[in-house]
């Protein structure tokens, strides 16, 4: 721990999703468990998901600096609807309609430029992590003299190649958008087409608001990066060769996680009791379970989520299936996204989690041996983590890119077949394809040789955050170049 003299006082403020919301928090974790103070920045109803986890924190790190401040976040005001003040609120309220919303929510959030500055004004922190879908806060940081670092909650080859793909636009030249062909420049020879990804133009509101976010990661002391050097180590040279921005790596930050409850309660109350969960696992053989989740975003037709019911009953592998849906009223009711006497059928094989589920302490079990996954970057890193071979099935956001990463790059996903970018609701895959892709996955003599190098991976991931590992020694790198801009700071001001 540093001592009070010279202790650092970082500001955290995520963006309101799942997906940006709990690794913010796993990093305040780290930087407090390494002797910074940390602060987390939020609204009101988004501090309650903080709250539970930093005081379990803090009772077994009396000496860790973290908390909380709130943002007011009028939503009647700024036109939203009461109570939405995460994606998560427009996901379970407005389900596929969700889209406008969720952009309206997006550029509201501008509003607590105002409330950031004072609460930085009066507690001066040494530093801003901010989102990277917070463009404005680099302005306010240059404005009162506190570097402003990105957090953009993804790691580096998705940036890479949506990087060379703005510059050198290939799929312009291209016949058809389902063509595939080769990213140029980007190491690797990574195959894609130009309907898995959003082509980033100045053309639409949206547009504009990503290349703003993206030219603000240009301007800021630079970016924390949720990743490992030896994960990506082409991908991490690039950026810093071709890009020039300043990184550091110090993921996957889900492993500061070390006690059980601290695994099983990330985000949200989980919808099961983890107990019967762990219960559950535990009467399953080494490495027979397929865990199966979508994300805290996306949201499938009832015809996909009966499609893919009846592709794990094909695939005769055990599972866990966190669905997004409420729990059906009447349990004897057929609930209409499940085969007719599906859940007797697959009584004992499987387990279908409705709502919230423990992921990352189902990913850690030894009974789980699969993850069919969206790809998005947490999820893709908590399944590195856990030594597991995927399934992947991208919707949206950067998680084609991510695909590539498990597929062409590490080897260690077996693709579903979902070939279109959608905002929420993914392509349509068969019973047919879901069945072969979680059967590779599961069973034969490529799937050992995927898991063997699923679990090189981890190893690589744990050894990176241990003590003198990649990760580890970037937290170091970091909290110094923070010290050298606060000392530099200090002797201007002395000077003023
Ligand atoms: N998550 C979870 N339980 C769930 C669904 C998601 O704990 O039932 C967590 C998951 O472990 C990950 C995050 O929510 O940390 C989702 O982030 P990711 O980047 O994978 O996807 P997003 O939700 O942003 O699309």
């Amino acid at each position: 721990m540093g001592t009070k003299f010279d202790q650092l006082h970082i500001f955290f403020f995520p963006y309101m999703a799942p997906g940006h919301m709990i690794p913010t928090l796993d990093m305040a974790k780290l930087f407090a468990s390494r002797g910074a103070k940390s602060t987390i920045l939020t609204t009101p109803l988004n501090s309650q998901t903080f709250q539970k986890p930093i005081e379990a924190f803090k009772n077994m790190n009396p000496d860790a600096e973290i908390g909380v401040e709130i943002l007011d976040f009028p939503c009647r005001e700024l036109g939203l609807p009461e109570g939405c003040e995460n994606t998560d609120f427009i996901i379970s309220n407005y389900k596929s309609n969700s889209g406008d919303l969720t952009q309206k929510f997006m550029f509201a959030t501008e509003f607590l430029k105002e409330q950031m500055e004072q609460l930085m004004e009066t507690m001066k922190p040494d530093c801003l992590i901010a989102d990277i879908f917070f463009p404005w806060a680099s302005e306010s940081a240059d404005k009162l003299g506190v570097p402003r670092v990105a957090f953009h909650g993804s790691g580096y080859f998705p940036i890479c190649a949506a990087h060379c793909i703005d510059v050198h636009k290939p799929h312009k030249k291209l016949g058809s958008s389902s063509e595939p062909f080769v990213i140029p420049d980007l190491p690797g020879d990574i195959v894609i087409t130009a309907e898995q990804f959003i082509d980033r133009n100045a053309e639409t509101e949206m547009g504009r608001f990503m290349l703003e976010s993206w030219g603000s990661l240009g301007k800021c002391f630079g970016a924390v990066m949720n990743s490992f050097y030896e994960l990506e180590p082409a991908y991490a040279d690039f950026y810093q060769k071709t890009l020039k921005w300043g990184s550091w790596h110090i993921g996957p930050v889900s492993l500061c996680n070390r006690r059980l409850e601290e695994r099983a309660e990330r985000g949200q109350k989980s919808t099961v009791d983890e107990n019967e969960c762990l219960k559950w696992l535990a009467s399953k053989k080494p490495e027979s379970v397929i865990y199966i989740s979508f994300g805290s975003m996306t949201s499938f037709t009832n015809a996909q989520l009966i499609e893919i019911a009846a592709g794990l009953e094909a695939s005769e592998q055990n599972f866990i299936w966190a669905v997004r849906k409420e729990e059906s009223k009447d349990l004897g009711e057929k609930e209409e996204w499940l085969p007719e006497g599906f859940e007797e059928r697959t009584k004992g094989k499987g387990l279908i989690i409705r709502g919230w589920a423990p992921q990352v302490l189902i990913l850690d079990h030894q009974a789980t041996g699969g993850f069919l996954t969206h790809c998005g970057w947490n999820s893709v890193l908590e399944g590195i983590a856990a030594g597991l071979p995927m399934v992947t099935w991208p919707v949206g956001a950067e998680q084609f890119y991510n695909e590539k990463l498990l597929t062409q790059v590490l080897r260690i996903g077996v693709s579903s077949g979902a070939r279109k970018f959608a905002r929420m609701v993914g392509d349509f895959i068969s019973r047919e394809k879901v069945e072969k892709a979680v059967r590779e996955v599961m069973a034969g003599e490529e799937a050992e040789e995927r898991r063997r190098r699923a679990k090189e991976v981890a190893a690589m991931a744990k050894a990176a955050v241990a003590e003198g590992g990649s990760s580890y020694n970037d937290v170091d790198r970091f909290m110094e170049e923070v010290r050298v801009v606060r000392a530099a700071n200090k002797v201007g001001q002395s000077h003023e």
